[in-house]
């Protein structure tokens, strides 16, 4: 429940209220406005009787929030959410910032390679796969600590921060020793017991939207961490599976106006795993952009042919270089 003081209540009045929550042994959490402050309502499990509170003074509406998400919802905290991390802010009025990357983690030569190029273009992070969710059990699976120990030392020689996927809540301490943002791919957005867990960390979170969730499925996971205690959670859209087979997925660029609607939270693109196809790559990135994202995700390769996996949807080298003086200008655009 959301509790709307009139712009004129005065602090006495919102204290009445606050007690009157937590004598119903809920939590209250004011949430002050320029123009009225409201009162969060939190912990409890069902409809709440707002009958010792619709009537106090100041007190000018009693709205009940019947979505799964509340903490992450612009209702309950008008002001968007700047995510720091490792010395980069991702969020509302930031520069986007660029994460690059290959799919997965594949030796020492392919992951320092790709990161000194990929730093030499101007991205932000470096991202690989050290545990690979695959769709089948017979195809690489990724490099496991071996590949977070080549992640951070990709991130020592380059200095760019590592992104790398958790799949499981027993591996949440081993990947945030060498992550400084853990991601939650497509597959485990509503891995309920991982969920929980990053949010006991304080490392971000990068969470990938389900390839069959709608947003409020989406934004009820991000509630999942960020009640838990994590404020640390950044958005992912990722594409949505539907009818049309010649593209990977299909991109529901429209989510990102929405989401800044209903969410305080940054939210990303990630054009790769999106479309599936290397050629059309730059444009969705350049369109996530324009529709307001937070900034971009994409794969880069250094020999996509012989990538073991996701090798379609890499970006070569100089195809991310191109891309890259591409962005530079769309900022300027943009006004960053
Ligand atoms: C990935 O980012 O490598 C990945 C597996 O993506 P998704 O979870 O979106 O399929
Ligand atoms: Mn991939």
């Amino acid at each position: 429940m959301l509790i709307v003081m009139h712009h004129k209540a005065t602090d006495s009045q919102i204290d009445a209220v606050i007690s009157a929550v937590e004598r119903m042994g809920l939590v209250a959490q004011p949430i002050p406005g320029s123009e009225r402050t409201a009162i969060g309502v939190l912990g409890n499990k069902a409809y709440v009787d707002d009958t010792n509170i619709r009537d106090l003074p100041g007190v000018k509406e009693c709205i009940h929030v019947s979505k799964p998400y509340k903490m992450v919802s612009r209702d309950f905290q008008p002001r968007s959410t700047v995510i720091r991390v490792s010395g980069h802010e991702i969020g509302e009025g930031r520069r986007p910032v660029v994460i690059a990357g290959p799919c997965a983690v594949e030796s020492e030569e392919q992951i320092l390679r790709t990161a000194r190029a990929v730093k030499g273009a101007g991205a932000d992070f470096l991202r690989g796969g050290a545990f690979k969710p695959r769709t089948g059990p017979h195809t690489f699976q990724g490099l496991k600590e071996e590949g977070l120990k080549l992640l951070a030392l990709a991130r020592e020689e380059t200095g760019l921060p590592v992104v790398t996927e958790v799949m499981s809540p027993d591996t949440v301490g081993l990947v945030a020793r060498y992550a400084d943002m853990l991601q939650v791919g497509a597959r485990n957005m509503q891995n309920f017991d991982l969920l929980r867990e990053l949010g006991k960390i304080r490392a971000p979170v990068l969470l990938k939207r389900g390839m069959s969730a709608t947003i409020e499925e989406f934004l009820a996971a991000g509630e999942y961490i960020y009640a838990e205690g994590n404020h640390n959670v950044i958005l992912c859209e990722r594409g949505i599976r539907t009818f049309e087979t010649a593209t990977r997925n299909s991109l529901d660029l429209s989510v990102i106006p929405l989401i800044k609607e209903f969410s305080h939270l940054p939210v990303i693109v990630d054009p790769s795993h999106a479309t599936g196809r290397r050629s059309l790559v730059p444009s969705m990135a350049k369109a996530a952009l324009v529709v307001g994202a937070h900034g971009v995700m994409v794969e880069v390769h250094p020999e996509p042919e012989k990538a073991l996996s996701d090798g379609p949807q890499s970006l070569t080298i100089p195809g991310f270089e191109r891309l890259m003086e591409e962005i530079r200008k769309l900022e300027g655009f943009l006004g960053y």
